[in-house]
């Protein structure tokens, strides 16, 4: 029987994954003159986008829910789908409700598809966000606060209003407020499976990225009441942690094909860039210098975010392990370089530590699933019945 919680997912899931972005638009009307700036995954300081009084949203792709006509002439075929679906979207119009991109340095093909959209879509603000990339390094912190200022300014001339201290402070409030949600809730999942499923946190983090804070957390907090009084018992089914999907999103169908496959996905890196924060970040002192340090000091490993200071693939054992994992199920986005050079990393850790783990790549046209779901299957049933 549907409870709440599906209801809440289910509602909001048709025009989430829609391309044209109808949340966006809707909201767009409702504030005339109001700005919406699309931000590329993974790690952008959305805080500062949402003080300058504009609207920061999800840049995802368009999933399985656009055929590619158009941009498969801008780039080599050995690109990811996130890459070629978001520049269709941009020359097919869809982009258009956005005032302005943000994209970050998280791999070549993400610094070159600003460059592709800047020229192509004349007009549109593309700010490029130069992360640092040796965090160990004294001089991180200021040089990333210098940067976060540059990206400030530049979205103070995009909006036409100025960014406060005390502006900026209150956004980073907003945004605690519905990433301690989105934790709650993927807490919640990783203690009670049977609870909240991995599609259904995946749909309601998503709201997060595209809606703003003020209404996305009251939708958060139903949700999460729902789920809590959600009545169900634990199934006989393999626990799960899914990793390398942090950037590109697998399809739908994928992830809940992993579920019914018979896995509980006790977590996964899904919008990463969005709940990447283990705690509440501090709404006094220097706010750039909070989200500095944030940036630094306090997100999840992942591959896009270099560091001998956070070995990824240890951190990946002791989250499996943390968790009890049965095992891990590395998704990877086809062609996602940083994802499958990690993954050798990954696959020595995993195997030192006994921790039996599944390959699957994916890409956003995949429209039958039937394929990896017997491959899951498979797993999952040599795991059950080892
Ligand atoms: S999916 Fe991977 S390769 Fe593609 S833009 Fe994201 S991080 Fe880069």
């Amino acid at each position: 029987m549907a409870t709440a919680v599906d209801n809440i997912a289910a509602r909001y899931q048709e025009a989430l994954l829609d391309p044209s972005l109808p949340l966006v638009q809707a909201w767009k009307e409702r504030h005339p003159g109001a700005r919406a700036v699309g931000v590329f995954p993974v790690y952008s300081p959305v805080e500062i986008v949402h003080a300058a009084g504009m609207l920061p949203v999800g840049l995802l792709g368009a999933g399985n829910q656009l055929e590619i006509a158009y941009a498969d002439a801008r780039f080599q075929s050995f690109i990811c789908s996130i890459i070629k679906s978001t520049t269709e979207m941009a020359l097919t119009g869809r982009l258009k409700v956005f005032d302005g991109l943000v994209f970050q340095g998280i791999c070549d093909a993400a610094r070159n598809l600003a460059s592709v959209m800047a020229r192509n879509l004349p007009g549109m603000r593309v700010e490029y966000l130069h992360l640092s990339q040796n965090q160990a390094s004294p001089a991180a912190e200021d040089y990333l606060v210098g940067e976060y200022r540059r990206f400030q300014s530049a979205m103070e001339e995009l909006s036409g209003r100025r960014v406060t201290e005390d502006g900026l402070r209150q956004s980073i409030a907003a945004y605690n407020r519905v990433r301690a949600l989105v934790r709650v809730l993927n807490g919640l999942r990783a203690r009670s499976p049977e609870l909240v499923s991995a599609l259904e946190c995946y749909l309601l983090a998503r709201l997060g990225a595209t809606l703003p804070p003020e209404g996305s957390a009251p939708v958060l907090e139903s949700a999460l009441v729902a789920a809590q009084g959600r009545q169900a018992r634990p199934k006989d089914r393999v626990r799960v942690v899914v990793q390398g999907s942090f950037c590109e999103v697998p399809p739908v169908e994928l992830i809940s094909a992993l579920e019914e496959a018979g896995c509980y996905i006790l977590d996964d890196d899904l919008l990463l860039g969005w709940r990447c924060y283990e705690a509440d970040l501090p709404t006094e002192g220097d706010p750039l210098r909070s989200l500095a340090r944030a940036y630094l000091n306090s997100v999840r490993f992942s591959s896009v975010r270099h560091g001998l200071d956070q070995p990824r693939a240890t951190d990946l054992v002791a989250q499996a392990k943390q968790l009890r994992a049965d095992a891990v199920i590395y998704l990877a986005a086809k062609f996602c370089e940083p994802a499958l050079l990690d993954y050798a990393l990954f696959r020595q850790a995993l195997e030192q530590a006994g921790i039996p783990h599944l390959f699957l790549e994916f890409e956003e046209k995949m429209w039958l699933v039937d394929k990896p779901r017997n491959t899951i299957e498979t797993f999952v049933e040599s795991l059950l019945f080892d």
